[in-house]
């Protein structure tokens, strides 16, 4: 059934509130949108905390930005959904907020690619830093260009990040993922050693991957150090994964229950 204007508003006042309590967002920062048609969409407005936004403050606009309804103004980093949107059209909802530890990666030239948790392997994979760009400038829509088919999750440059989702409770719990996979790579790195999911296992994820049919786009197992060169003696397989042979992936195995693990608390999250 198809949700009023109220309930998405509310829906996104909710995700607002979530995004300030959880500390991912600072003073007015972050937005939030969600699509209802090809030229139709909800945001949040500028220059309001996200921690005080109600329905009554939520704009709708169109494809190019325009006010279509709503007394206040939509934010100028709403040009960075729009590019989404454009791009991407099996997504219905954007979030943008700067999440600490995983802007800190940003901040720190550090990325957040490596492959230590199921659950973020699963549904976002690695997470690309995009370029630094000028807010409110479309140098930030332009960054996510190179990342945009195959990420659901973007980390801008010494600024913050940007999830998708094919609606918005997706969208917020990839914001979730990535600033929990951050924290846990963080503690990790503070511990002096960060083990990754070996490649035997990382395939097996991304089969399960498939079968669920998880929605939303994955940039897939990570490549290993020597795609690409000759030393590479990896197995490519369709859809970007591998199975690693070239002993840059040495970690100790995984649990062999892992997978069935995962899977039951995978289908409980979904089925939330
Ligand atoms: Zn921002």
């Amino acid at each position: 059934m198809q949700k009023s204007a109220y309930e998405i508003k509310k829906e996104i006042c909710e995700v607002g509130h979530k995004l300030y309590d959880k500390g991912f967002v600072a003073a007015n920062d972050g937005n939030i949108s969600v699509k209802v048609s090809d030229n139709e969409f909800y945001c949040t407005p500028t220059g309001v905390s996200k921690g005080a936004l109600t329905p009554d403050m939520i704009i709708r606009i169109d494809a190019n930005g325009n006010k279509l309804e709503g007394k206040l103004n939509p934010s100028s980093e709403i040009k960075m959904h729009l590019r989404v949107y454009r791009d991407r059209p099996d997504v219905n909802a954007v979030v943008h907020a700067h999440p600490p530890v995983a802007t800190a990666f940003t901040v720190a030239g550090v990325e957040l690619d490596q492959y230590i948790l199921p659950e973020a392997v699963l549904t976002i994979g690695n997470v690309p830093t995009c370029e630094y760009g000028t807010p409110s400038t479309m140098e930030i829509p332009d960054s996510l260009a190179p990342y945009i088919e195959n990420h659901d999750a973007f980390l801008l440059k010494n600024h913050g990040a940007l999830t998708v989702g094919h609606n918005l409770t997706k969208a917020i719990f990839t914001m979730e993922e990535v600033e929990f996979n951050a924290v846990i790579c963080k503690h990790a790195r503070e511990l002096g050693n960060v083990e990754e999911i070996p490649c035997e296992q990382l395939e097996k994820l991304m089969d399960l991957r498939k079968r669920m049919q998880i929605p939303g786009r994955h940039p897939g197992c990570k490549k290993c150090k020597n795609l690409g060169t000759e030393n590479c003696r990896c197995k490519h397989n369709a859809g970007g994964s591998h199975t690693c042979t070239c002993g840059n992936h040495a970690a100790p195995a995984a649990s062999a229950d892992l997978v069935a693990e995962i899977t039951k608390r995978v289908m409980a999250e979904l089925n939330k």
